[in-house]
């Protein structure tokens, strides 16, 4: 394990002592040292007379390689809320951002955006017109954690046509097609679709392929929210599997699940679907450890047939929090007249099955991502619960897995499938994102009434070797890196 070149009394930046190793392949863990130098992960072994800089004492803690979440809408956040710490202090290093369809860029100034992008969109209303130029903000101001972002077809619908209400025509598509290839050629992992939501809803299958067709020579990927994910869920993997064939590019399912009463009980179809269509073709696919859903606030696809709280609503902030029954009540109106009045806003819907969360959590190629909404003060929990709920409740408590699959699919599975070859697991010449965590108190704070609550047995964070979250707050360091597309299994480009 340890580097055979390397002496004893070797000298690091940062040493790890004394913990417990699980390094993000699925492999059994084991005791060792690490030892951190240039960013870099130097040793991992007996490093008992290592001279360091700074040592980080890990007895009986698990030294894991920092998570990567595979979903966020962080795409703002990160230079908004730079310090990170609803992600930080769950053990979070890197965060995949523009998904659904939704990216910071690009977007033009001054243009009313649709929901659910009004979502994402910041208070201070960071806009770019390139990629690229996204991009650079995060390198001239960066943030406490690694990013790496697909471009949102969305936003180049809103670019390119005047009447969302229709599939792209070919001039239009032509302009697409320039704007993910200027996106591409800035490094953005890929391409995401959010057909679920209104300003895509009429995006025909040949629309994104159309869109899309650049993908394969730029070696990126294809993410999607996908059109239908109740009724009509199995058409929707269909067309999902299609898109990446016609393509010849890897395909993520994010946030699967299926929802509605109706449909409880289906990932037990959908889950052999998706493995009969990994034997032909790329496939991956992610999920949140909670039971209900957060997005914009609609009355149609049955998004209020379950509870519905409100996480935001910009005609009536004051409501943030609160049960939409309790709401409808007060106000005398029905509960979709009520849901009307308080859109545009946020909502977390109870519509799915327990049984059907687990079922896809423990499917073995699911990686986790938190879907988190860094907008409001009422957010679903979990933006700052989704790693250690799974560590603590899932793995620990409910014994859906071992801590070393747990770790796996927040790391080694994550950066296979978005081809960051350099981190994700815990080995000499990693780039050093390593997490210091509590396996028997790690647990998520975070709960639907009090959501903004930092994670417990979450140690210390490391990012690029730069201690970032420790003794239960941010350490202030902004040692972030822009990463960019590396073919599947390649290396990535950072900086
Ligand atoms: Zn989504």
């Amino acid at each position: 394990m340890t580097d055979p070149n390397l002496s004893d009394s070797a000298s690091f930046d940062l040493l790890v002592r004394g913990g417990t190793v699980i390094d993000g392949t699925r492999a059994p863990r084991f005791r060792a040292d690490v030892g951190v130098r240039d960013g870099r992960i130097a040793a991992v072994g007996e490093l008992w007379s290592a001279r360091a800089a700074q040592v980080i004492e890990a007895a009986g803690r698990i030294v894991a390689p920092g998570f990567i979440d595979a979903h966020t809408h962080d795409d703002q956040a990160l230079l908004l809320q730079p310090g990170m710490q609803f992600k930080a202090s769950q053990g979070v290093t890197t965060v995949i951002t523009g998904n659904c369809g939704m990216s910071a860029a690009p977007l033009r100034a001054g243009v009313d955006l649709p929901m659910p992008m009004g979502l994402m969109d910041g208070a201070d209303g960071l806009r770019f017109a390139r990629f690229g130029d996204y991009l650079d903000a995060l390198r001239a101001d960066p943030p406490a954690l690694n990013a790496a972002a697909f471009v949102g077809h969305t936003n180049l619908r809103v670019w390119a046509m005047n009447d969302l209400g229709r599939s792209a025509d070919e001039a239009e598509i032509d302009t697409m097609r320039g704007l993910l290839r200027e996106a591409l050629e800035a490094g953005a992992l890929g391409l995401s679709t959010g057909t679920f939501y209104p300003p895509a809803t009429h995006a025909s299958t040949r629309e994104i392929v159309a869109v899309g067709r650049d993908l394969a020579a730029f070696d990126a990927r294809f993410a999607t929210h996908m059109r239908d994910e109740s009724g009509q869920v199995m058409e929707s993997l269909d067309e999902t599997f299609a898109i990446g064939r016609a393509l010849g590019v890897p395909v993520v399912i994010s946030h699967h699940k299926v929802q509605g009463r109706a449909n409880f009980g289906r990932t037990a179809q959908t889950l052999p679907r998706i493995r009969e269509a990994m034997r032909h073709q790329c496939v991956a696919l992610d999920c949140y450890p909670y039971d209900a859903g957060s997005t914009m606030i609609r009355t149609d696809r049955g998004m209020l047939d379950g509870r519905v709280l409100i996480a935001s609503s910009t005609p009536h902030p004051e409501c943030a929090g609160r049960d939409l029954d309790d709401i409808a009540k007060e106000w005398g109106v029905p509960r979709e007249e009520a849901a009307r009045r308080l859109q545009p806003g946020s909502a977390i819907t109870f519509l799915m099955d327990e049984d059907d969360v687990q079922r896809v959590m423990a499917f073995d190629e699911t990686m986790i991502g938190s879907d988190g909404l860094p907008t409001g003060t009422s957010p679903h929990p979990r933006l700052w619960g989704t790693f250690p709920r799974v560590l603590g409740h899932y793995a620990r408590d409910v014994g859906l897995f071992p801590l070393e699959t747990a770790v796996w699919k927040m790391t080694g599975l994550t950066a296979r499938n978005f081809g960051l070859s350099e981190r994700g697991t815990l080995a000499v010449g990693q780039h050093a994102d390593i997490v210091v965590f509590d396996a028997a108190t790690v647990r998520d704070a975070a709960t639907y009434a009090d959501p903004e609550q930092a994670a417990e047995g979450i140690d210390c964070v490391i990012v690029n070797g730069v201690p970032t979250w420790a003794a239960g707050g941010s350490t202030g360091a902004r040692a972030g890196q822009v990463l960019t597309r590396g073919p599947m299994g390649g290396r990535e480009r950072a900086g």
